[in-house]
């Protein structure tokens, strides 16, 4: 017989309900009562240890259902739960059913030998009939939603943490967890007036207008509905995969400064969003939609199609678009697309452009018009974080429309350094923007939270947000000075404040000169151990900032940059001439030049690929080009061209598993050598570790290479088996996972018996945070984007060996992330 655990501030009361459970049942049930806590002079309060004991003591195979009060009672039996087995715990069920009424009826069912599940309902529904009573059937009926044939009735709430509530990557995030189960799922908004949305459609999730604080409520139905909603627990209290604390102080403060209300003598004011002063040259841009040419609609079932086409290729290019932008921008900025991706793939937005099609429009017109609509419900939305999300609307109806139609579209083409000037800038055009051109950014509208202004953060461009009439009242090519600390655009500044704002600029200037200048000192450990710590580029015009962070070399060169992008192969000769201003650039430090990593979900445009079901374990990097053998052996030849006059240059294969595979590249390679009468002796031939077979292979791949470098982006996703694009296994995709953690320690001692370095090139080398947990675990390469090689740097400095490798001995050993993580908090 299940269980029942009541949980209550006070311990009168918990007894007492569970006294009057016994009664009610004449003794039939078992139940235990959690109450209070043990202090004598403040007794009212809960205690997560009572409340596990309470349901180890009832526990059997059969579950526990718990009933709580308010407020803490909650969250104390949510810890409870993270300290009881997880065997148990998945067989416990909270519940918000009112505790007195809840506990007489879940006792009652469990006392008739009804399942928990039932007991579960039968709690829920226990106040129906005061409520038919007292008249109340409206309310009731609205608060428990009437769901046919309940197998499991599943729900949680929580309240939501996040600084901007349940924004766009957050809901996105959501979403597609909920997507991935055959559930039907209502997400609740509790307060005065209760709203839900269907928890599978983004837009109308996004339309609740969650905010931080809210209560929300998913309430599951179906066949996965246990499943799910733990999947939605797991990721609510992640924080739907959004860090809380992401801002740092600096930019909170230059983001949280409200605009001026007073008017400034020759400027216009706005709020100052990424800090920096420039001067420079105005050019104004416009993102809005451009007027449709005239076109008869087809059937509706034709319009329909070729609408589909449309949305499946631009879903296709968000993907990628983030896939990308991941690598100038961080995951968690890049993570703006796969929302967008499914404010796309949304069952109420496609409804609406079928309504649109029905009243005869072709699917352009329908497409805008649903755009146009739902842009204006996010518009409509109570927080301005929402509101700011129509911007990404329009972003996206721009993006399919370019799929739909031939028109001109607005397209971001700067070519000389300028102050940009637009309303709000989309995502896309944001992620785009190469702080070589764009020096400043000033936008009338966006706001703080505007994807434009978080991008231009992580791009390390000075901005101002809702700087209104802006792009009135200036022109062209017109001079001014933006000072992205205070907000202000200035245009016409007297004598004294333009001397006040280049005196500024000078401070700026030279604050940041002294943190590069630190960038340049040597990263030594405390007891004397050099590790190189380098940058991972993508074309040659990286270098500079590569140098400029102090990257000692570059650790990956990802190759597959020079030919994504374009319709035609870059020829041998061309590659081998950027391969060679990249080694020259490099002042002698090493270059690691990755071989193509393509196929899979990064096609080439120029070659011909079979379509994949699992592209990520299909012909992708080695794969691709052991088969396409003239491809890559015209990569091999410029390399090992480059190679005889650059004796800094080295080369990696992607996606190695098998000794085998190794062999067939080398043979290549060889032939190329032999061809060309280049032996290249100097040329270091190394691999990436980035498959689980590699991993265990190590040992004999050991022997055959000079120098491993592990790939953890790609590591991590096939070790866990887990998506790195997938929210819905976020959990899961974790550099701190102990399983990754035991692929790096064996790579490293396989690299160590036969006497060759390791390298890591994944995002987890850039986290300054594990910088001594990865010394210690004997990798002595780190290569990073440039941005973060700085940081890293600066952690190098701060470790000492011998508890680098305790450290290490440490970790290992740990059985959770959760464990991981404390074990290197407590070591800092
Ligand atoms: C990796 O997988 O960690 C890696 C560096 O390669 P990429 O991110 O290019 O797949
Ligand atoms: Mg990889």
């Amino acid at each position: 017989m299940a269980g029942l655990v009541i949980v209550s501030h006070s311990r009168k009361l918990a007894e007492g309900v569970a006294e009057l459970a016994e009664q009610v049942t004449q003794g039939r049930c078992t139940l235990a009562a959690a109450g209070g806590v043990d202090d004598d002079e403040h007794p009212i309060g809960t205690d997560a240890i009572k409340v596990m004991a309470a349901i180890e003591e009832v526990y059997d195979d059969s579950g526990v259902l718990v009933l709580m009060d308010m407020g803490s009672a909650l969250l104390s039996t949510e810890m409870a739960l993270e300290l009881l087995d997880p065997g148990i715990v998945e067989n416990v069920r909270l519940c918000s059913a009112p505790i007195v009424e809840g506990a007489m009826a879940a006792a009652v069912a469990a006392s008739a030998g009804l399942t928990l599940d039932e007991m579960v309902i039968e709690a829920k529904t226990a106040l129906r009939a005061k409520r038919e009573q007292l008249g109340e059937t409206d309310y009731a009926d609205k608060e428990i939603p009437v769901v046919p044939d309940i197998q499991g009735d599943y729900e949680f709430s929580w309240v939501v943490q996040n600084p901007h509530g349940l924004h766009a990557r957050p809901a996105a995030s959501l979403v597609s967890t909920m997507a991935s189960f055959d559930v039907q799922a209502l997400l609740y908004k509790e307060g005065e007036q209760k709203t839900s949305a269907n928890a599978r459609s983004l837009n109308s999730v996004a339309a609740l207008g969650i905010r931080m604080n809210d209560t929300i409520r998913m309430v599951v139905n179906g066949a996965q509905a246990a499943e799910a909603i733990d999947a939605f627990k797991a990721l609510a209290q992640q924080h739907f995969g959004e860090s809380i604390h992401a801002m740092s102080r600096k930019q909170e403060e230059a983001a949280t400064k409200e605009p001026r209300s007073e008017s400034i003598q020759g400027a216009i004011s706005g709020q100052g969003a990424s800090e920096g002063i420039v001067s420079g040259k105005v050019m104004r841009f416009s993102t809005t939609l451009p007027e449709l040419p005239e076109r008869t609609s087809n059937s509706e079932t034709v319009e329909w199609e070729t609408f589909a086409q449309a949305l499946d290729k631009t879903i296709h290019e968000l993907r990628q678009l983030q896939l990308e932008s991941e690598k100038s921008v961080g995951s968690e900025h890049a993570g703006i697309f796969l929302a967008q991706a499914l404010m796309l793939d949304d069952p109420d937005l496609q409804q609406s452009v079928q309504a649109f099609l029905a009243q005869g429009h072709n699917a352009e017109q329908a497409w805008v018009a649903a755009a146009q609509k739902l842009a204006e419900q996010y518009q409509a939305a109570q927080s301005e974080y929402m509101q700011q999300r129509a911007t990404d609307v329009i972003d996206i109806a721009r993006r399919l429309l370019s799929h739909l139609v031939d028109l001109e579209l607005p397209n971001l083409t700067i070519n000389n350094p300028v102050i940009l000037l637009a309303e709000d800038l989309t995502p896309s055009d944001t992620a785009s923007l190469d702080p070589e051109k764009v020096l400043g950014l000033c936008l009338s509208g966006g706001g703080k939270t505007s994807h434009s202004a978080i991008l231009a953060r992580a791009l390390g461009i000075p901005a101002i947000v809702r700087a209104e009439g802006c792009l009135q009242s200036v022109t062209d090519g017109q001079e001014v000075t933006l000072d992205g600390f205070e907000g202000l655009l200035w245009l016409t500044p007297d004598e004294q404040t333009r001397r006040a704002l280049v005196e500024k600029r000078k401070q700026w200037l030279e604050r940041v000169a002294a943190e590069q200048l630190a960038a340049l000192e040597d990263a030594v450990t405390i007891d004397g151990f050099a590790p190189s710590i380098m940058a991972n580029i993508g074309k040659p015009e990286d270098i500079e900032a590569l140098n400029k962070a102090g990257a000692q070399g570059v650790g990956l060169l990802r190759t597959e940059f020079l030919f994504l992008d374009r319709d035609t192969l870059p020829s041998e000769d061309e590659q081998y001439q950027v391969y060679c201003q990249i080694a020259a650039g490099l002042n002698g430090h090493p270059l690691v030049i990755r071989t193509l990593d393509i196929g899979g979900d990064k096609p080439l445009p120029s070659i011909q690929s079979v379509e994949e079901e699992n592209p990520f374990l299909g012909c992708r990097g080695l794969r691709l080009c052991l088969e396409q053998t003239e491809l890559f052996k015209g990569q091999l030849r410029a390399i090992v061209r480059a190679a005889e006059e650059h004796d800094n240059i080295q080369i990696m294969f992607p996606m190695v598993a098998t000794i085998a595979e190794f062999h067939q590249a080398k043979t290549l390679l060889d032939e190329c050598r032999e061809e060309l009468h280049k032996p290249v002796p100097q040329l270091a031939i190394g691999i990436m570790i980035e498959v689980p077979a590699a991993v265990f292979n190590a040992r004999a791949l050991a022997k055959e290479v000079d120098f491993f470098s592990i790939g953890t982006n790609d590591l991590t996703q096939y070790v866990m088996a887990a998506d790195r694009g997938n929210p819905a296994v976020a959990e899961l995709v974790d550099y701190y996972q102990p399983a990754v953690l035991t692929a790096i320690s064996e790579t490293c001692k396989a690299a160590q018996e036969a006497g060759i370095p390791v390298g890591m090139c994944g995002e987890m080398a850039a986290d300054p945070t594990l910088t001594s947990l990865l010394l210690g675990l004997g990798v002595s390469k780190l290569s990073a984007s440039s941005p973060a090689v700085p940081a890293v740097k600066a952690s190098v400095r701060r470790v000492q060996m011998d508890q680098a490798k305790s450290l290490a001995i440490r970790v290992l050993a740990a059985e959770s992330v959760k464990s991981v993580k404390q074990i290197i908090q407590a070591s800092r």
